[in-house]
């Protein structure tokens, strides 16, 4: 019934891959979380042993430290981590395209293989207190001195930033021109004289998010990636990519998921709870139609299509996928496990920032009406 989400049409190679990934894995498995031990460090110590083993930037040419194959090969690898409940590379995938597809042939050389060898640690500032779902608000404000850049402003949301080396950052380059011509994208690194990071602790025990405060930083004119003004494609490259259902491995961790609670339906078939069974037959539906989606979105990738504004649908067939599934969950799994330290307790709250985190629900309705539909805007 739940349809295996691991067959998404593979080539030969693809299997072949998979089963070399699988092998890899049974020998060199997901390493303890220390007692202690931050979420990012921990997640660190697993994006080195994956790259050791080359299976980090399956889709980045070899010239970049990657390993030259196709998008495919790394929505393999990510679907075979998702299946066996592994975290896969946090940010990689998205920042290694901005910079694949904004960088100069310097940066690409010099930034990408230490990206994806774990060797720097990335991070995304993007949002500001002020300008979240009206990214192109922003306020921080680079100006321009002969032959550099000086950076005042702050971020908000910036994940991880305390244990990364650069952010990829968004300012204002001009205040005259247009929102969305006047951003420009920087690789600043982290220790900079005038950085502060500070942590913010979320709901779930994890100090994930960070405030940046950005006090007259100077950034050279050769840490801008692209063109002044570049800033604002770059960032639709980069959301859009964070949005897509294919290289994540969600999709293989909600089958697990369903197939746990099927389990637990089948065992109580005499003493169903109310509504128990048609709460699960929507997450089955859910299910369903984002595997057949994300199968249409393979096929679109292997035709050379880039992730564009359809990102916008896969992100919102995932949160509801991922939202209902928790809250089915949370009725038919044993109440401990969603207690501090039990077993779903951490993905249980993560899957209610699905629905904001990369652009919220609303956005990306917004951005379904306004690009896929071409609807009028209204007022
Ligand atoms: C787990 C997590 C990790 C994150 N990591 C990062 C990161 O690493 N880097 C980074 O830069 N950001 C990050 N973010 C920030 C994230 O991108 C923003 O939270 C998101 O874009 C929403 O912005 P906001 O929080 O400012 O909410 P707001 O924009 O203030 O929105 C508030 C509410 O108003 C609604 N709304 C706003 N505008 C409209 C509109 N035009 N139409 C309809 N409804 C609207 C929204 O949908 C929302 O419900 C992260 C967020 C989360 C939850």
């Amino acid at each position: 019934m739940t349809d295996d989400p691991l067959d998404f049409g593979d080539p030969a190679d693809l299997e072949q891959l998979r089963r070399e990934f699988r092998a890899w894995l049974a020998a060199n498995p997901l390493p303890e979380r220390l007692p202690d031990e931050p979420a990012a460090v921990f997640l660190h110590r697993w994006h080195r042993q994956l790259h050791a083993g080359g299976w980090v930037g399956l889709d980045v040419p070899e010239l970049y430290g990657g390993r030259g194959l196709t998008a495919l090969h790394q929505v393999a690898v990510s679907d075979e981590l998702g299946a066996c409940r592994a975290p896969g590379v946090p940010r990689i995938g998205y920042l290694a395209h901005a910079l694949l597809e904004f960088g100069s042939e310097e940066q690409r050389l010099r930034l990408l293989p230490r990206m994806l060898s774990g060797d720097d640690v990335w991070c995304q500032g993007f949002s500001e207190p002020g300008a979240g779902s009206d990214l192109a608000g922003m306020s921080t404000y680079a100006e321009r001195h002969d032959g550099h850049y000086t950076v005042r402003g702050q971020k908000l949301w910036t994940s991880y930033a305390q244990y990364s080396d650069y952010c990829l950052l968004l300012a204002r380059t001009n205040r005259a021109a247009p929102a969305h011509a006047s951003i420009s994208a920087f690789v600043l690194p982290l220790d900079r004289e005038g950085v502060t990071v500070r942590p913010l602790r979320a709901a779930n025990g994890d100090d994930e998010f960070c405030e940046l405060f950005l006090d007259d930083v100077r950034i050279e004119e050769d840490e801008r990636i692209g063109a002044e003004g570049d800033g604002w494609p770059l960032a639709m490259t980069t959301v859009n990519y964070e949005r897509n259902a294919l290289d994540t491995g969600h999709l293989s961790k909600y089958g697990l998921l369903l197939e746990r609670l099927r389990q637990v339906l089948q065992d109580r078939r005499d003493d169903l709870p109310d509504g128990l069974a048609s709460a699960v037959g929507r997450c089955v539906a859910d299910y369903q139609v984002l595997v057949a989606h994300a199968r249409r979105r393979t096929a679109e990738r292997l035709a050379g299509q880039g992730a564009g504004p359809e990102s916008s649908v896969d992100k919102l067939l995932m949160t509801r996928t991922e939202q209902r599934l928790y809250e089915t969950a949370l009725k038919v799994l044993p109440e401990e496990l969603f207690r501090e330290g039990g077993e779903v307790f951490g993905e249980y709250l993560y899957s209610r920032a699905a629905s904001v985190y990369g652009g919220t629900s609303q956005i990306q309705r917004n951005i379904i009406a306004k690009r896929l539909l071409r609807l009028p805007s209204a007022g």
